[in-house]
């Protein structure tokens, strides 16, 4: 009989406990499932974590890409820099505008996008940089700032991975025009689908609280005669609803509990892999750049990389759960390989990170103890494949 030994340490858990139960069934008792009053505190107490200065609740993060576009006026011609190592939704937003993605190839050192690449980029047609903070290591966003302010270009920080980062003491999602938050189940806190959108600009928070509701002028609370609004403007159903906002605000409670462990196992985990000559390590933390500790990517050095699937596969059967941000880089996808016909030299940096990395898990479902046996298990991994 073949033996399938079951994943003990996986990649990701939702960390949901008997108090988010409590505040979901709370919402089920009563009669307000959407357009009521947790969604809105849920924003407020979330600008009041993040520093942010006004946000608004949706229904994921690629909403809330997509509605930053959507707000923007994208329409085709109109050009945006993405990273090009990072999710598909971060480019799909812009596309499903009918603008064009004008990827950014990484930098070797933290995975980010390569700042120094993104003037030889911009055109005419340019109206926005997007970037990702990768994995949660924060973007030098002064340097990002200056670029976009000099060319009139509106920034745009997707944050899905950057619950609890922070560049000079300011929190992600804060430090551009607007920013993107996700609560998919295996981020940083879950509201099973969700995200926020933060942004500095109070006509942008306002257009957007209508653009997620059907572009109708009044929202529930603000029609004195039920049944009279007008629809002046397209808008979508993006919104969040009142089962997720309860349970989003027990989880952005436990967001600092979460983050220690975060920090506690990343670095016992670091310490672990620095014993392993065979793989390249991501900057992290250091002086003004805080990073949220999504997970702790490692790239498999030469041609190693090439039997990253048998490491993989060898870690699998090991009972260790892992995954790769992101499978390939974005220029690589299908879509956007076949509509522009990019070659991975195109981006070789994006390309040798998706090609050669492993996502090691670090989540507060996890302990110190388990990272030796990550550490370990990776190191046999690789001497098997080697062997
Ligand atoms: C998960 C993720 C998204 C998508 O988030 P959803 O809430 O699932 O839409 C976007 N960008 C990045 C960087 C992500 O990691």
């Amino acid at each position: 009989m073949q033996q399938e030994m079951k994943i003990d340490i996986p990649y990701g858990r939702p960390m949901l406990g008997d108090e988010e139960k409590r505040a979901a069934l709370e919402v089920l008792s009563g009669p307000i499932l959407v357009h009521g009053p947790r969604a809105h505190e849920f924003e407020r107490n979330f600008s009041r974590v993040t520093g942010a200065e006004h946000s608004v609740s949706v229904s994921s993060c690629t909403a809330a890409l997509h509605l930053c576009y959507f707000y923007l006026g994208i329409r085709p011609g109109d050009e945006v820099i993405v990273p090009a190592e990072t999710h598909v939704a971060t480019a799909h937003a812009v596309e499903l505008c009918g603008g064009k993605a004008v990827f950014v190839d990484a930098e070797r050192r933290t995975g980010n996008i390569d700042i120094d690449q993104i003037e030889s980029k911009l055109s005419e047609r340019t109206r926005a940089i997007s970037i990702v903070h990768y994995l949660g290591m924060p973007v030098d966003m002064d340097k990002v700032n200056e670029i976009a302010r000099k060319r009139g270009l509106f920034v745009v920080e997707d944050a899905a991975l950057a619950m609890g980062t922070y560049y000079k003491g300011r929190h992600a999602g804060a430090l551009g025009d607007a920013g993107c938050f996700s609560f998919y189940p295996v981020k940083h806190m879950t509201t099973a689908e969700g995200g926020m959108l933060t942004t500095r600009h109070r006509e942008m928070a306002e257009k957007v609280l209508r653009l997620k509701a059907f572009g109708v002028d009044k929202a529930m609370h603000e029609r004195t005669t039920p049944g009279v609004y007008d629809a002046p403007m397209l808008g979508l159903n993006y919104r969040m609803n009142e089962i997720q906002a309860a349970i989003g605000m027990v989880q952005l409670n436990r967001m600092p509990a979460f983050l220690a462990a975060r920090k506690e196992n990343y670095d016992a985990l670091s310490k672990f892999l620095r014993e392993i000559d065979e793989i390249h390590l991501f900057q992290s933390t250091h002086g003004d750049f805080q990073s949220s500790y999504y997970c702790h990517a490692v790239v498999l050095r030469g041609s190693l990389a090439d039997r990253k699937a048998e490491v993989v596969r060898h870690m699998k059967s090991k009972g260790v759960g892992t995954s790769v941000h992101y499978p390939k880089s974005v220029p690589q996808l299908g879509y956007y390989r076949e509509k522009y016909g990019y070659r991975p030299e195109e981006h070789p940096v994006a390309h040798w990170i998706s090609e050669g990395s492993i996502a090691l898990p670090v989540g507060p479902h996890l302990g110190v103890e388990d990272m030796r046996r990550i550490a370990d298990t990776l190191k046999s991994a690789i001497s098997e494949v080697n062997r």
